[in-house]
């Protein structure tokens, strides 16, 4: 079974385990790279409705403290990254969070247009229309060109999370008969900015836990994405204990069935592959 997991929160954010749990918990389900990959600090402003913002900021250097004694204590088994939120109009906020640590690798994620964190409530979907929800899916990925083009990131993460509360219309965008080729044009040119970034898309499992009930990304990006031959993750994106590793035989056959027989990990000397067990 894929054995890495490179997507994963702690209660310092507002995940329910603390760093030595969250590892224990890796290590007994036979995860033998684990990445720290916390929320990243954000601007005022940028603000969901259960605001996380003072408790991180509160545990930040607890946090590296607890990750890099892990790393001492189990050398080659635990990495220490970010998921970086990508805002727009931040980029010097984003520059000077992501250089405060040496981090091995940072995931560059988009969960917010404007100052609307889009990812928290399913209420906030159930009022728009189709066309305010096409509007609002061009949106997202060219802002997710736009994080990936600022080159500062190593893998895209939950690359379609717009599709959260949404999903039969964000699919309905996607195969839309008159427009669906324009839509997964702009779909290919993400992609195609993760790959001359030299970044990894990630493939999450977090996407079965959520209302879209379905893998991040879905088929029609995956079969893109393979198209252009990106490298992946498998990642879990999980938030307590329970969850790590989450779906992995699940999201290894996934990607397996469009032709992947490898994933990839970060440090600070660049990108690793590891093979997929034989099946
Ligand atoms: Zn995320
Ligand atoms: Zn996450």
């Amino acid at each position: 079974m894929h054995s890495i997991d490179l997507h994963t929160h702690t209660s310092y954010s507002h995940g329910a385990d603390v760093p030595d749990a969250m590892f224990a918990a890796a290590q007994a389900k036979g995860i033998t790279l684990y990445g720290f990959s916390e929320h990243s600090p954000r601007p005022l402003g940028f603000d969901y409705p259960n605001e996380y913002r003072e408790h991180l900021a509160a545990h930040m250097e607890i946090y590296a403290q607890d990750v890099h004694r892990l790393q001492q204590q189990f050398p080659n088994q635990v990495l220490f990254g970010m998921e970086m939120d990508w805002l727009e109009g931040q980029l010097a906020f984003t520059k000077s969070t992501v250089s405060a640590y040496d981090y091995d690798y940072l995931l560059g994620s988009v969960h917010f247009l404007g100052t609307w964190g889009f990812d928290a409530s399913a209420a906030d979907w159930e009022k728009l229309s189709q066309a305010q929800c096409d509007a609002l899916y061009e949106r997202y990925f060219t802002a997710e060109i736009d994080m990936a083009t600022s080159g500062l990131f190593q893998i895209a993460a939950h690359p379609d999370l717009i599709k959260i509360f949404s999903v039969q219309r964000f699919h309905r965008w996607l195969n839309d008969a008159r427009h669906g080729a324009a839509h997964r044009d702009l779909v290919r040119t993400m992609l195609l900015a993760f790959r001359s970034n030299g970044m990894a898309m990630e493939v999450s499992s977090a996407g079965i836990r959520k209302p879209c009930r379905e893998i991040y990304p879905c088929a029609p990006i995956m079969r893109m994405a393979a198209e252009l031959g990106l490298p992946i993750c498998l990642n879990s994106d999980t938030h307590c204990v329970a969850d790590v590793g989450y779906a992995f035989p699940q999201l290894e056959s996934y990607a397996r069935a469009f032709g992947w027989n490898a994933s990839v990990w970060f440090d600070k000397q660049g990108m690793h592959s590891q093979p997929f067990m034989p099946a």
